[in-house]
């Protein structure tokens, strides 16, 4: 354990060994690498460059339950946008983890905005009843993902494969003759064949929104975690559940849709139709507003409808959402002066490989987190800003239950474990007690 092996197979390529393989560097991948205990060989797979993720992308922030007496209302928000569908076991796992998870990333480094007397700034998007949605700037993705790819390149035991894509799961079998996951297949930067054979393996390959003509997601997210889940016999779960987001800057330009963050119309922007009327309840959940945009562009026959930032203070809008002016004035669109033109895009997949709550496959030793797995928190449509936080908390507890199963029948490995974890984990916000706790090693 520890060290990364590799060698050449019997003319099948190259064959990496490991504990655990990791496919995906979003949020989710390298949020479980870093929550895997230092005795653990780790390696994550990149299909293209790791900047190529959603995760860098998300704009309005990540949810937090913002004080015990939020708990009800964030819990009901959450049930409400999601058409009351959700598992709610999950939604209860994931409120109950806000804080401690929001604790971590700072301590980790991640920056959120605050206000002058030092504490933590809240922001609102739609269907939130209250703000309770920490925030950097307007690329909180970028923030919290660059930190986290920062801590996992500082891992000794970890090793980042970019350009490598994963092509299929590795099969065997157990001590009790089950069919078990024992690795992938990936294609190499070269072209040539790797097999990484593991003890674990996590899916963690993001969305969707590489299937679609217009999406706000990369290109190269194209459900592959979904494929090659489905094609090994693991269960898959409402895979009908697709978010389309009410506002993405209008182009005739082909590629990915701009998203203009919720938390515009959470600060006070509003949309219009062509005659400068407003036609609908902005903070309305994401599929009620992209339906009724949908519904507007249809009655009056246009290609977009129009976003209005002039109740926003020119002070909110050059301070919070820096980037989303800058993107707009390279399209030749000045947001602190006129409306901008939005239409509705993919976004965001709520369907997925089916999960317990550790984040378990119906396929022995394969785990899934982040938006390819379906673990029910969103029911049949995510409430703004909890994709993030829903990533992190379930990527967190498949590592949790890597650890458990690995070491369940190892004492001695648990207390060396336990032991080699107590360095990162000061580091971190998780209590050395907790770890040890969770290995039985106290
Ligand atoms: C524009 C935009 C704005 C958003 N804003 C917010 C927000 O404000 N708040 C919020 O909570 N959520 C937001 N979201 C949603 C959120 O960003 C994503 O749901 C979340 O980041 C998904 O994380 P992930 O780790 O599951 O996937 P991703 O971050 O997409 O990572 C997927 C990883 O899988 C890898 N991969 C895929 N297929 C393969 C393969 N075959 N082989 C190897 N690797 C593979 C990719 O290379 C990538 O590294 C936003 C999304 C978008 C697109």
């Amino acid at each position: 354990m520890g060290g990364v092996a590799g060698r050449e197979g019997a003319g099948a390529g190259r064959v990496i060994d490991c504990d655990v393989v990791i496919v995906g560097c979003g949020v989710a991948g390298l949020y479980c690498a870093l929550n895997l205990p230092a005795a653990l060989s780790v390696v994550l797979l990149s299909k293209g460059g790791v900047e190529e993720c959603d995760s860098m992308l998300a704009q309005g922030g990540i949810c937090v339950l913002h004080d015990p007496d939020d708990y009800e209302s964030f819990f009901e928000d959450t049930l409400r946008a999601g058409h009351y569908e959700n598992r709610l076991e999950s939604v209860d796992l994931m409120i109950r983890a806000s804080r401690p998870i929001i604790d971590d990333l700072i301590k980790r480094g991640v920056r959120f905005a605050r206000r002058a007397d030092g504490s933590l700034d809240y922001t609102r998007e739609g269907a939130h009843s209250r703000a309770r949605i920490v925030y950097h700037e307007d690329v909180t993705g970028e923030e919290i993902t660059t930190r986290l790819l920062a801590c996992v390149r500082e891992l000794p035991h970890a090793r980042i494969l970019e350009h490598t894509c994963m092509t299929d799961l590795v099969e065997g079998f157990d001590a009790d003759g089950r069919r078990v996951c024992r690795g992938v297949l990936a294609t190499a930067p070269d072209g040539s064949r790797l097999q990484i054979n593991a003890d674990a393996t996590v899916l963690a390959t993001g969305g969707v929104g590489g299937l679609y003509a217009h999406s706000t997601n990369f290109g190269c997210l194209t459900g592959d975690g979904c494929r090659v889940a489905a094609e090994h016999g693991a269960l898959l779960e409402h895979m009908d559940y697709v978010q389309v987001h009410p506002t993405t800057l209008w182009t005739e330009r082909p590629g990915r849709a701009f998203l203009i963050s919720e938390s515009a119309r959470g600060e006070g922007a509003i949309l219009l139709n062509d005659a400068g009327e407003r036609f609908v309840d902005e903070l309305q959940p994401r599929d009620v507003v992209s339906a009724a945009i949908l519904a507007e562009m249809a009655r009056t026959g246009v290609e977009h409808v129009w976003l209005s930032f002039e109740r926003v203070p020119r002070e909110e809008i050059e301070g919070h959402f820096t980037h989303i002016l800058e993107h707009c004035l390279s399209e030749g669109y000045d947001i602190r002066e006129r409306p901008i033109p939005v239409v509705p895009a993919q976004h965001y997949f709520m369907g997925g490989i089916h999960v317990n709550a550790d984040s378990e496959t119906t396929l022995p030793h394969l785990f899934a987190c982040g938006e390819t797995c379906c673990n029910g928190v969103h029911g049949r449509n995510r409430l703004a800003s909890n994709s993030l936080l829903e990533s992190l908390v379930f990527a967190q507890r498949a590592a949790d239950k890597i650890m458990r199963d690995r070491f369940a029948q190892d004492t001695a490995a648990q207390l060396a474990m336990a032991a080699r974890a107590r360095s990162r984990f000061i580091a971190g916000s998780r209590d050395v007690t907790d770890v040890a706790l969770l290995t039985g090693a106290v």
